[in-house]
């Protein structure tokens, strides 16, 4: 059951969320060094200052493998109680792909990155809004990466350079426990257990699908262990010692064909009720800490 002050004073609004959504993928792909992520990052800046205590951008070089040179990055961190030892880490990437490399026809074009960039940041951007009402001691760090997205497929390197970057150089109090989010917009959402998160954080695995199952998307995470997936929970969780998990949906199909890192990422096939589900469980956690 959810508590009356949980269900009135911490609605997740998913529309709102989706329109966060849709805003940023009409800024155009925030691939790093282009004009539609500048604008993206002010504007997160912004919405972030809105709701945070502090808001802190870290910038870093981003390599890019395929051009071999180096480009301006940026995380952006928004802090609830910065100077709370006691903190708790909720992030995700905001940057996109600057190849369809996944399209029938391989494409030089940019991944538009409803799903892949833009969902875990609306679902973080609506939280945010939600916690000026939050009645807590615990202190938060919500957290965009950027550069997650620029390496080569099959290869390994070069993805996740701004949780590596951070996890090099973390801001303290640094947050002994973190979630990630990623592709989490799909329409027909479904998110095994991640396989890397259950040998870094099998007691947080658990309580979160816990969490899921209390307030009724049991449908939506089953508890299976899904695909070892490499993804910006790695470094936190090997060079900063932050146990962390994932929750992704690398299942991103539509009607039996392949969306993820094609020109087709877009918000038609994304849906504003698997934001609020993943809102609503990052609440509720958020709620019990
Ligand atoms: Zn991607």
């Amino acid at each position: 059951m959810i508590s009356g002050l949980f269900a009135r004073e911490m609605q997740f609004d998913q529309y709102r969320a989706f329109q966060y959504l849709e805003k940023q993928v009409a800024f155009g792909p925030r691939v790093p060094g282009t004009e539609a992520h500048r604008v993206c990052r002010d504007w997160i800046i912004d919405m972030c200052q809105q709701s945070a205590d502090t808001v802190l951008v870290q910038t870093f070089r981003a390599y890019r493998p395929v051009t071999k040179d180096t480009v301006d990055a940026y995380n952006i961190i928004a802090r609830i109680r910065p100077e709370q030892p006691q903190r708790v880490m909720l992030s995700t990437h905001w940057d996109t792909r600057p190849f369809a490399d996944k399209d029938i026809f391989y494409s030089n074009k940019p991944v538009p990155g409803a799903n892949d960039g833009a969902s875990g940041t609306a679902v973080l951007l609506e939280i945010l809004e939600c916690l000026p009402k939050f009645d807590s001691d615990i202190g938060i760090d919500i957290i965009f990466w950027d550069a997650e997205d620029m390496g080569i497929a099959g290869n390994g390197m070069y993805f996740c350079q701004g949780s590596e970057y951070y996890a090099y150089y973390p801001i303290s109090p640094i947050p002994q426990i973190g979630i990630l989010i990623d592709m989490i917009g799909d329409q027909n959402l479904e998110i095994p257990i991640e396989a890397n998160s259950m040998l870094y954080a099998p007691e947080l695995v658990l309580e979160v699908w816990d969490i899921a199952h209390k307030l009724g998307y049991q449908n939506v995470f089953p508890k299976k262990i899904g695909q070892e997936i490499y993804d910006d929970h790695i470094p936190l969780n090997i060079i900063a010692g932050i146990p962390t998990i994932d929750l992704i949906d690398f299942h991103y199909y539509h009607q039996g064909r392949n969306i993820w890192h094609t020109v087709h990422d877009l918000p038609a096939y994304c849906s504003p009720y698997s934001l609020k589900c993943i809102g609503d469980i990052l609440l509720f956690w958020l709620s019990r800490k």
